[in-house]
């Protein structure tokens, strides 16, 4: 199923693991499956995002014109955490599928298109498709609206800042309240 695909533009041919030329598809289906670091595989992304390597796996099926990809990507992310701030590890694996369509089809028959579509289409031109940025926005998509280093985090002291997971301070202690002294001593007779 797998196969090598060969690339002329590059010297080091490292970032060229995610593309895929229209002709292997007339055949078969192709499998993509890599491991690495982002930039290795061409994949745009700031290293502060994804400090570990990502897995890929993706299918491509050409039935006419349009090519569907379809597949997963599996990672580490680095996130801060938003009550103490901390920068933590965080694991996702995210599913993904995409239409790719090219563009001059796109003009020429742009009716045809069902706007009903759940499946995500991208245009392209040429001959040689390159799922590395659709990678890069499945990734991007995975990032958490809320971010927490664990799910009991008591966050930072909103007086004196402290880690309140690993310190304790005065303005953060048990507070005494003056009014319920009087019934500390206190007895039922
Ligand atoms: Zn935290
Ligand atoms: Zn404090």
């Amino acid at each position: 199923m797998f196969k090598m695909l060969k690339n002329d533009e590059s010297e080091g041919g490292s970032a060229t693991m995610l593309k895929v030329e229209l002709r292997s598809l007339e055949q078969e289906d192709v499998v993509i499956q890599e491991q690495g670091l982002p930039q290795v595989l061409g994949v745009d992304l700031t290293p502060e995002l994804n400090p570990a390597p990502l897995e890929i796996f993706c299918q491509l099926s050409k039935c006419d014109a349009v090519v569907s990809a379809k597949g997963w990507i599996q990672g580490k992310m680095l996130l801060s955490c938003d009550r103490c701030l901390k920068e933590f590890e965080s694991g996702y694996k995210s599913f993904f599928e995409v239409a790719y369509r090219p563009a001059d089809e796109a003009k020429e028959q742009d009716e045809e298109i069902n706007p009903d579509e759940t499946v995500e289409t991208v245009f392209f031109e040429g001959d040689i498709l390159d799922i590395a940025d659709q990678i890069r926005q499945t990734v991007l998509l995975s990032v958490p609206m809320r971010a927490l280093c664990r799910e009991d985090c008591r966050g930072l002291c909103g007086v004196c800042g402290c880690d309140l997971n690993v310190d304790s301070c005065q303005c953060s202690g048990p507070a005494t309240d003056d009014r319920w002294s009087k019934l500390k001593n206190w007895k039922p007779q």
